[in-house]
């Protein structure tokens, strides 16, 4: 049987909820999906002990691995379980799957990179939704819409449990329409026809169709934090740079309470040395020893401030670097 999962959004909240096996999680907007794209497969592949089955229960266990667990922890349950092979068929099953996991991980986040991480300030719902579909086609791969239904039936519209459909008149659609707007009156602040929706995805692929098209019509974007490297959709503009998951560097605090006290020291340093290079390769723009030196130190430096923001490096490593190459 295929997982079902039930995603709801829910107007003007940034969370939202995926109810699965009956338990509701709230997370926050895309959250779950951006996570299961940025996990580390190389080191789930290290996790699992094949040889032992009462481990399996605690298979992708931490909140980051939800959308995984879901969609893919009960096939590897399924191989792991299965008497008729050996630890080294296994062992091939297990990686063929997490094969999978990688790929589509490869393909949502390319397709994220086109549409939210190039420049482009000309932002709608319909240039975004193009954009998807332009990627989608290039890389061959079909959107799956997943099925909806409205939530707005469960407390507010009493079902007419009496009713048969040949008793209906005309009449009794008149008082359904007196009772509509009544109903529409009192609720027309809450109710939103592109709200209070609930989406049933049964796979990862609907999952990942409907945030995209929850995300455009929001107008959010799509972004990846200056301090773990993952993407994350911010809640406001103002918190664009760093995204609120446990730092690398910290477990204790967000990236964006970890950046928030950094000292603004090796940035600066950075940016000082790199004015200087610049200026002085501009100036002796014939020199090729300066212009090579420079350009060759910009291509170690980019590596260097990219594992600094994905956290491979401290601060301390990084200013130390800086410093050694700055001749
Ligand atoms: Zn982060």
């Amino acid at each position: 049987m295929k997982p079902i999962i039930k995603v709801e959004f829910t107007k003007f909240i940034y969370d939202e909820k995926i109810t699965y096996n009956k338990r509701s999680y709230t997370v926050p907007f895309a959250n779950s999906l951006l996570d299961f794209i940025c996990m580390n497969i190389k080191e789930l592949l290290t996790s699992i002990d094949i040889t032992n089955i009462s481990q399996l229960d605690n298979l992708f266990n931490k909140d980051s691995m939800l959308i995984a667990k879901i969609f893919y922890a009960d096939e590897i349950k399924r191989q792991l379980q299965n008497s008729d092979l050996s630890n080294t068929d296994k062992n091939k099953r297990i990686k063929k799957i997490l094969d999978i996991i990688e790929n589509k991980q490869k393909l949502f986040s390319t397709i994220i990179h086109f549409c939210f991480l190039l420049n482009d300030d000309k932002y709608s719902y319909e240039r975004q939704l193009d954009k998807l579909i332009f990627i989608c086609n290039k890389l061959g791969y079909s959107l799956e819409q997943p099925r909806y239904s409205y939530s707005i039936t469960t407390n507010n519209i009493p079902l007419s449990t009496n009713l048969k459909l040949d008793n209906i008149t005309e009449t009794t659609l008149n008082e359904f329409d007196k009772e509509y707007l009544k109903f529409k009156q009192t609720n027309h602040s809450t109710v939103n026809h592109y709200e209070n929706i609930i989406y049933t995805c049964e796979s990862v692929d609907e999952l990942f169709c409907i945030e995209m098209l929850k995300i455009f019509e929001r107008k959010y974007k799509v972004l990846r934090c200056k301090n773990c490297g993952k993407l994350f959709v911010p809640a406001r503009k103002s918190d664009a740079l760093y995204c609120d998951r446990n730092s690398p560097q910290n477990e204790t605090m967000s990236c964006k309470r970890f950046a928030s006290q950094q000292p603004q020291g090796v940035s600066q340093l950075y940016k000082k040395i790199y004015m200087k290079k610049s200026v002085r390769a501009k100036r002796h723009k014939d020199d090729f020893t300066i212009t090579n030196e420079f350009e060759k130190w910009k291509t170690q430096v980019d590596k260097k401030r990219a594992d600094y923001n994905k956290g491979v490096i401290t601060a301390d490593e990084f200013e130390k670097w800086l410093l050694d190459n700055d001749k």
